[in-house]
């Protein structure tokens, strides 16, 4: 069983680190820290190297022991959360130098690329398998703890509103408000908290919202100018795609964003019903979950903007 082994290796590791994908969100550092503090209580002392977050997260425990890079070149073990490909990792340098690897995450992109992969499609959150895993070892979830597992949750599920949300959500939150983790700060902090530059990006991503394919698709973008002039910090780009897809009649929400240093532009997919965006993205490198994915292509605006136009049209008809 997969779940042994895992823990197994944790066992017999002195130095672990735990890595995230790049532009983490609430699961990826809910995850990331999860880990970390359910390692400390079983004796474990375990790095979670995030070069870059959300200050939103600041509120979460153990934020002040997270480093963006790490004396330690070999690490006994490396744990990979919420991240689908090596390719995505963050500092994936300290994955590929570790002596043994492992991989928990929910996409079904996933590449398995661990010597041990514990890899669930169907759970809505990485925060969500970790809980199954930890009930499933008989480690006792602490208030500290479950609130990191919550934002993951309340974060990827959208506040409990994406499919793939299921029974177990709900039970493992009931037991999660039982431990005196409160759910409405969380909700609060995570997703309806605008920073001011979120603020100011929306408002240029709205303005120039374009509304195509009699209504069905959305495109907008920003550029690295805005993000300059506005003085965005890490994560503010975070749900601007989310807002074509609450328009009445749109399948797919197309937002992309300037990643100036590569000649390229980072998109984003959401989908309404039936477009499986996931599928759309895999042709480009990327990936995701069929209602939320993303990849990175090479271009400027306008030829970026056709790449991907073009394969969305394809899925609509
Ligand atoms: P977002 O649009 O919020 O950046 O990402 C939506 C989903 O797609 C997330 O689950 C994210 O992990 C995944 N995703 C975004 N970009 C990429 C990418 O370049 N490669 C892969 N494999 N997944 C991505
Ligand atoms: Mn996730």
């Amino acid at each position: 069983m997969t779940l042994d082994e895992i823990l197994k290796e944790i066992k017999k590791a002195e130095t672990i680190v735990i890595l995230t994908h790049e532009s983490p969100d609430g699961d990826a550092i809910g995850s990331s820290l999860a880990v970390k503090l359910m390692l400390n209580k079983i004796g474990k002392n375990a790095d979670v190297i995030i070069p870059e977050y959300s200050r939103l997260f600041n509120f979460l425990p153990e934020t002040n022991q997270i480093k963006d890079s790490s004396n330690v070149q070999n690490y006994d073990l490396a744990i990979s959360v919420d991240c689908a490909t090596l390719k995505r990792l963050a500092k994936s340098e300290y994955f590929e130098n570790a002596k043994k690897t492992i991989v928990i995450d929910h996409h079904s992109s996933n590449e398995m690329y661990g010597d041990l992969n514990f890899v669930n499609p169907v759970s809505p959150a990485c925060c969500e398998i970790l809980a199954g895993m930890f009930s499933y070892y008989e480690f006792d979830i602490t208030k500290e703890i479950g609130n990191c597992i919550m934002t993951g949750i309340i974060t990827d599920t959208g506040g409990f509103q994406y499919r793939g949300i299921n029974p177990e959500t709900f039970e493992f939150t009931a037991e999660l408000i039982r431990k005196g983790v409160d759910t409405c700060d969380i909700y609060k902090r995570t997703l309806r908290t605008k920073t001011k530059g979120n603020f100011e990006l929306t408002r240029r991503v709205l303005d120039r919202m374009e509304l195509l394919e009699n209504g069905k698709v959305t495109f907008t973008y920003i550029n690295s100018e805005d993000e300059k002039e506005v003085g965005a910090e890490p994560g503010d780009h975070e749900g601007l795609v989310e807002m074509g897809r609450d328009i009445e009649g749109v399948e797919v929400s197309i937002f992309v964003r300037q990643k100036e240093e590569q000649d390229a532009y980072k998109i984003s997919l959401r989908s309404g019903k039936y477009v499986n965006v996931s599928d759309i993205c895999l042709l480009f490198g990327g990936g995701g979950h069929p209602r939320a994915a993303g990849a990175l292509i090479q271009g400027n605006l306008e030829q970026v903007k056709e790449k991907i136009l073009k394969e969305v049209v394809k899925v609509l008809k």
